[in-house]
């Protein structure tokens, strides 16, 4: 057993990690492999594992049961009861309220379309928000809001970049934009959302898909913005289909629904076909030979970070 971690901001149970999926379809096996990652990088070190379900936009029915069987399915657990974005609202006002006592916060007018057709600000690196709305007077902001009502809410970022450290990818510095903290319809954006729950759930360690890493700096610098503390981050390789893009549905059969549809010996009860999806990725994670059968206690008796494969692992569906 590995001891307890201290406790983050004076949370009452030891530190987390945990596995955050947006409830918008079934989960793939490369998102299975991040959610076996995240529990095995969270199991090893003593800490909780939690689970949330992201569900501020992109849901779709039915969508978050099957992703909950499907984890349980492959031998995750959690600890508590999984947690829903769209309940935990009072606590994203609360952390927008606070900045923008601090006078970080201010209205954007500004449509998608406007934003990229703006010429960008000197040195601004691309994509980057061009500050267009940051200092509008009162005068133009009143019109603004007469023509345009339901502004966005930016963050009035100090920095233009960050950095953070990735127990994978070392110091990584990106940059950091007046991020939106609100949008226009009133959702909380997700950059906002992820940094308030983490704190608030005691996360310390947050591990997922590297297609996140460049988020990571405007996530710590709001983090510290707030006044929370930072975790740590471990972005770990996404898994690409045979065409080497980012491993999608259109690949064929990628989730455990669509293994069992195509299994040689179909009608094989869903257990069987989830004991060897968790082989696959094993097998991929360099933690076991292929043929062998393991289960994700086998998996983290194993695990060791520093032996991970550090490349993309493309999977060739059957
Ligand atoms: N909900 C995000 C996703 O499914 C993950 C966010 C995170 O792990 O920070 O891509």
């Amino acid at each position: 057993m590995t001891a307890h971690r201290p406790l983050p901001d004076g949370h009452d149970g030891p530190a987390a990690g945990r596995f955050a999926p947006s409830p918008s379809g079934d989960l793939h096996l490369g998102n299975l492999r991040t959610a076996l990652l995240a529990w095995l990088f969270a199991r090893t070190t003593g800490r909780r594992f939690l689970l949330r379900v992201e569900d501020l936009d992109r849901v779709r029915p039915g969508a978050e049961d099957r992703q909950l069987a499907d984890l349980r399915a492959l031998g995750l657990d959690w600890d508590g009861p999984v947690s829903h974005q769209s309940q935990r609202r009072a606590g994203y006002d609360e952390a927008i309220g606070r900045l923008a006592s601090a006078g970080l916060v201010y209205e954007c007018f500004c449509t998608r379309r406007e934003i990229l057709q703006a010429p960008s600000a000197p040195h601004a690196p691309d994509g980057a928000y061009p500050g267009t709305c940051r200092d509008l007077t009162p005068a133009q902001r009143a019109e603004r809001r007469a023509a345009r009502p339901g502004p966005a809410l930016r963050l009035r970022s100090e920095v233009a970049e960050y950095t953070v450290t990735d127990v994978l990818h070392g110091e990584y510095t990106g940059m950091v934009d007046d991020l939106v903290l609100r949008r226009g319809d009133g959702t909380p954006a997700y950059n906002l959302a992820v940094v308030v729950d983490d704190a608030a759930q005691g996360v310390d360690q947050v591990v997922r898909g590297d297609d996140l890493l460049s988020s990571a700096p405007r996530q710590a610098y709001l983090a510290a913005t707030l006044g929370l503390t930072i975790p740590e981050y471990a972005h770990v390789p996404l898994v690409l289909g045979p065409q080497g893009k980012r491993l999608a549905k259109r690949d064929g059969a990628v989730t455990l629904a669509d293994l069992a549809a195509t299994a040689s010996d179909a009608g094989a009860e869903p257990g069987a076909v989830a004991s060897r999806a968790l082989a696959t990725i094993a097998v991929s994670l360099h933690l076991a030979e292929p043929g062998e059968a393991v289960t994700t206690e086998t998996l983290r008796g194993r695990f060791s970070p520093s032996a991970l494969p550090r490349g993309p692992w493309v999977y060739h569906p059957a």
